[in-house]
């Protein structure tokens, strides 16, 4: 049965399955909106005009799949469904290349902003795969929620990697060679194979397949030698899924920074063979020494957050880091609402044009709808000074306080941070919505991976019991036994 998702003002997204013949499709027209969305033109030419009806292979196709709209990243989640299941155990690890991106989801610029919640995407896996089928793909999902809760619980190591940038921009100042060897790796002119064609890759499109930022950062430390945290700058410059933990905390993998002693070497037979022989790099580091860094410091504990008073004028602060604001838990009547639509502060050093305009998207998209969950027409904040803008407006609307959801360890947090002393200082209160999930998750990512992944179960379990912790729209109906 066709299965409506959204139907926002200029674009019908209708998602199900087409001819019953397996397929899951969108049927209606997206092109026009595709195109708005910065599209490439052959991919808006190759799914034609309005009426068209797209398969989940049109969608999972396309080589720019990342329209910034929270119905787009539905779409792409409905067409990755079917594929979720074993089929993403056994093909996701090949890297095809841009033109055929099938075996992975693409869903990561979403997620990372929330335009679609983690346990969203979860909660619709599980309604087609049982949790054996699709535990893969939800442990990789889980990924993303353990590096989260890891940095959450050490917050030191992203402020140490954002002193490692500074340094290391100091030493290419220094050191001629370094320097010119840096600036050939992110312009893609080192001569090695793969390696250039995902800088270039990275750059042109703000994706690179998991296992491509595996070789990149692997390449980049122990073949080219160059400091671990500008590749991590790098990335976080140019990935539209550009994310504080996933990003930091991969590259210090990947270095043998993070699983202590643990390196991850790329190897030009592993490339060959997970490119299906489009690349074959000759030259490669062949061992991979741990880099050193300062100890890991031991795990804190999540602070105690004060819930929002719902007897006092309230406005809503909208944010990148987090884009549902229709599932956010705990938010009390609105007489206002505003969404921080500056420069990203993803990386120390600004953002590519392109995730700007990305990230602008998506802001503009969850002001759209927040304005029609709660009434109200939303303001955008912007420019340099919007903490000033920020008590401007809080004052103009008579605000005794402000509710934001909350922004794990990062740019945004540090924000939020400086507008809690400034807005306090106005007299008003800034309370920070947590979402239950996470509160759920992070304080068990103590440890490593593996003790974290041993709790998948049981945090699902729990998710489909306690009401709110799966922030999942539309899905009122809660289901025993799913998560078998
Ligand atoms: C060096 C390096 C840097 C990375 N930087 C980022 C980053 O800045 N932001 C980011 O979101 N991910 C990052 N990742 C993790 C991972 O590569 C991406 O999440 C994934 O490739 C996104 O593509 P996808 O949605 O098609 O993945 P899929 O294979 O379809 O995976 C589904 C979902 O699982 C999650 N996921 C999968 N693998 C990982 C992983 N290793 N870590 C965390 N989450 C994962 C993502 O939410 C993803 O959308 C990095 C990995 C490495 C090795």
């Amino acid at each position: 049965m066709e299965k409506a998702l959204a139907r926002p003002r200029q674009l019908t997204l209708r998602i199900g399955p087409a001819g019953g013949d397996g397929r899951y499709c969108v049927v209606e027209m997206i092109g026009e909106d595709l195109r708005k969305a910065g599209m490439a033109s052959a991919d808006a030419a190759a799914l034609g005009s309005t009426g068209r009806i797209l398969d989940a292979t049109d969608i999972l196709r396309m080589t720019q799949p990342f329209p910034p709209r929270r119905d787009a990243g539905l779409a792409r989640l409905h067409a990755f469904l079917p594929r979720a299941g074993q089929r993403y155990a056994a093909e996701r690890n090949h890297d095809r290349g841009p033109a055929d991106r099938g075996n992975v989801s693409g869903l990561g610029p979403y997620v990372r902003h929330r335009l679609v919640t983690e346990a969203e995407v979860i909660r619709h896996v599980l309604d087609v795969h049982s949790f054996g089928a699709a535990e893969k793909f939800i442990q990789e999902q889980f990924w993303r929620t353990y590096w989260k809760g890891w940095l959450e619980l050490r917050p030191q190591v992203w402020r140490d990697w954002l002193a490692g940038v500074a340094e290391a921009r100091r030493r290419l100042d220094r050191d001629p060679g370094l320097h010119d060897c840096y600036t050939d790796a992110v312009a893609g002119r080192t001569g090695i194979d793969g390696f250039d064609a995902w800088a270039a890759e990275l750059r042109e499109t703000g994706y690179l397949h998991n296992h491509a930022r595996m070789w990149f950062a692997s390449i980049w430390i122990f073949t080219l030698r160059l400091p671990w945290e500008l590749g991590a700058e790098f990335f976080l410059r140019h990935l539209l899924d550009g994310d504080p933990a996933s990003n930091t905390l991969s590259w210090r993998w990947v270095g043998g920074l993070q699983t202590v002693g643990k390196t991850y070497l790329a190897r030009r037979d592993n490339i060959r063979t997970y490119t299906e022989g489009r690349f074959d790099p000759v030259g490669l580091a062949t061992s991979a020494a741990p880099l050193t860094g300062t100890p890991i410091p031991p795990p804190g504990t999540l602070p105690a957050l004060p819930v929002a008073d719902p007897t006092v004028r309230t406005g809503l602060l909208l944010h990148e880091d987090d884009l549902a604001p229709e599932s956010l838990a705990g938010v009390p009547p609105l007489a206002a609402v505003a969404v921080l639509d500056t420069a990203p502060v993803h990386s120390p050093h600004g953002v590519s044009e392109r995730v700007q305009t990305w990230v602008s998207g998506a802001l503009a998209d969850a002001a759209q709808r927040a304005g029609k969950a709660f009434g109200l027409t939303p303001d955008r904040l912007t420019g340099t000074d919007w903490c000033a803008r920020m008590i401007d407006w809080a004052r103009a609307a008579g605000l005794a306080q402000v509710v934001a959801p909350y922004a794990p360890v990062g740019p945004t947090a540090d924000r939020l941070a400086a507008l809690e002393t400034a807005l306090g200082d106005a007299g008003i209160q800034l309370v920070r919505l947590p979402r239950p999930y996470d509160r759920a998750s992070w304080p068990h990512a103590t440890r490593g991976y593996f003790a974290f992944k041993e709790k998948i179960p049981r945090l699902l379990t729990k998710a489909w019991r306690e009401p709110g912790l799966c922030d999942s729209i539309g899905h009122a109906e809660e289901t025993d036994g799913a998560a078998d």
